[in-house]
């Protein structure tokens, strides 16, 4: 019998990883956005057409990449985040997988425009189905443009798989929201069809709320502090008559990751209790920084869970925070005396 066992080619490889890393145009959103806080961006505006169908655009004003980084970044498992194992445990980045890049472009158009501030010329790149079609130099401004055309154009099963575009806009709204919340102090624009959605300005978190939310959330926000050795908890928590009965504006991000808990979203409502009806969800967005060693943080590039070491800690910190915020601003239920 003759040897049958050969290397996958890459751009199968590529093309396999890609389904781990790209459901839906949102995930392709989150993972250029995230790289271009990675680039110490001040200002990043993403443009979509069709719900990210045939355009999802993030441009950012970050650190740019060279003309030979530009290149690499599009191959698998390249990275210019971690060099060690031990890198793993100090992460301050949000990537270090160096897939996303390379799986979006296993099963996309791609053009990437990219300058760093020292170079006079930056460089343009256009990858389809992990091809290289173009390389050449450009002018452009410092920072980089990635532009993800035609999602899935060469997986038909998955592009059908794709939902109506309402449903695409909601993901890629839900993404866009997280990613500038945690934040605040970054310049965030979004454009749909060339229509302005969101126009966010630095600034402190209020302003960041209400920039997303709507200037009717500006008197309903209540600040929310605690300290504790083990976990610190700062955000904003909403007044209970400014509870909705539908989830959806509710955010917990762990050292500024976003991080999706029923456990917390009980802890908060717990700390509610008496102040609402049973069935109505607080706004809430919560940050709270934990030791990463206490954590697991579920490293898988979509995923939104966490393990924590000590639940119950963190539940009781969680929920007496809210609780103290809530009393602190007067946010109690009226007593009768006219009894
Ligand atoms: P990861 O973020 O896990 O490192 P990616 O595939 O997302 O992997 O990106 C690969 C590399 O390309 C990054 O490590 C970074 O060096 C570079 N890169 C990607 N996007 C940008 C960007 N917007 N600005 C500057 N460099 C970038
Ligand atoms: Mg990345």
């Amino acid at each position: 019998m003759s040897d049958i066992i050969q290397l996958l080619p890459d751009a199968i490889a590529n093309q396999i990883a890609a389904g781990e890393v790209v459901q839906r145009p949102a995930s392709a959103l989150k993972e250029l956005l995230e790289n271009a806080v990675d680039a110490g961006a001040t200002q990043i505006h993403v443009l979509v057409k069709d719900s990210g169908k045939t355009l999802i655009q993030v441009i950012d004003n970050g650190k740019g990449m060279s003309l030979t980084d530009a290149r690499m970044s599009f191959e698998r498992h390249a990275t210019s985040k971690i060099k060690k194992s031990q890198d793993l445990f100090t992460l301050r980045t949000f990537g270090f997988r160096g897939e996303a890049l390379a799986s979006i472009a296993a099963v996309a158009q791609v053009e990437m425009k990219t300058r760093q501030d020292e170079h006079e010329l930056g460089t343009l790149i256009q990858v389809e189905g992990s091809e290289v079609k173009k390389q050449e130099p450009i002018s452009a401004a410092t920072g980089t443009s990635i532009s993800v055309k035609n999602l899935f154009f060469n997986v038909p099963a998955r592009r059908n798989f794709l939902k109506s575009n309402p449903v695409e806009m909601k993901h890629l709204v839900e993404e866009f929201q997280r990613v500038a919340l945690s934040y605040p102090e970054i310049g965030f624009s979004f454009m749909q069809n060339d229509m302005d959605l969101f126009n966010l300005v630095p600034g402190k978190l209020s302003q960041r709320i209400t920039g997303i939310f709507g200037k009717s959330y500006q008197g309903q926000l209540v600040p929310c502090e605690e300290d504790t050795p083990h976990l610190i908890v700062k955000g904003y928590v909403g007044k209970p008559e400014n509870a909705r009965k539908t989830r959806g504006e509710q955010f917990f991000f762990v050292n500024n990751r976003f991080i999706k808990s029923n456990y917390l979203h009980h802890a908060v409502t717990h700390a509610y209790e008496g102040l609402m009806g049973g069935d109505m969800q607080p706004f809430y967005v919560l940050f709270l920084e934990i030791d990463p060693s206490h954590i697991d943080i579920n490293v898988h590039p979509t995923k939104t869970e966490i393990k924590f070491d000590d639940e119950r800690t963190i539940y009781a910190v969680v929920r007496s925070a809210v609780k103290q915020a809530l009393g602190a601003h007067n946010v109690v239920p009226a007593l009768d005396f006219s009894l």
